[in-house]
């Protein structure tokens, strides 16, 4: 994930990498790195500008998880980008760029720390196998997306009665 800036010419530069999951040093974190069970798909793109680097990055990859509501596993595709200026000098951004300072001496940029950071970003904080998941009886454990159970109605009945109670 090093690109070595001699190597770049003038105007834009793209590649691909394809990046195994246990390259990306989340080691400590074991439960991250199982989420990403297959590679990873950079595409970069570099603008060089004399001694400026425009740097853009889409990374796609499919993730095995398990839904937090049913526990069913399911597949999803993540995909997600991001864009780093580097430079010897100041230069104007926008907002969703992120600016940082090239020391004279530096001829390599190592990516490593913003693709495993931006990948998991891209973990979503709910996981669903689908949007409107029913989710798992908190009473009998049956898979309301597969089969109806009778539980439902006899807690919202047991509730109505604690209420009944209450108003009296
Ligand atoms: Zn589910
Ligand atoms: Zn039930």
């Amino acid at each position: 994930m090093k690109i070595n800036l001699l190597n770049l010419h003038e105007g834009v530069n793209r590649f691909n990498l394809c990046i195994d999951p246990d390259k990306l040093g989340i080691d400590d974190n074991k439960d991250a790195l199982l989420l990403f069970d297959d590679k990873i798909d950079a595409d970069v793109e570099i603008q060089k500008f004399s001694d400026k680097y425009f740097i853009k990055v889409g990374l796609s990859t499919k993730s095995h998880l398990t839904c937090d509501r049913c526990l069913a596993e399911y597949n999803q595709n993540f995909r997600g980008d991001f864009k780093l200026i580097y430079s010897k000098q100041a230069v104007s951004q926008s907002d969703d760029d992120e600016f940082r300072f090239l020391d004279e001496k530096v001829v390599e940029i190592d990516l490593r720390n913003d693709i495993r950071e931006n990948l998991l970003l891209m973990i979503p904080m709910k996981r669903l196998c689908k949007e409107d998941c029913l989710g798992l009886c908190a009473t009998c454990g049956a898979n309301l997306n597969l089969e109806t159970c009778h539980c439902k109605s006899a807690t919202i009945d047991a509730r109505w009665e604690k209420l009944k109670n209450l108003k009296l």
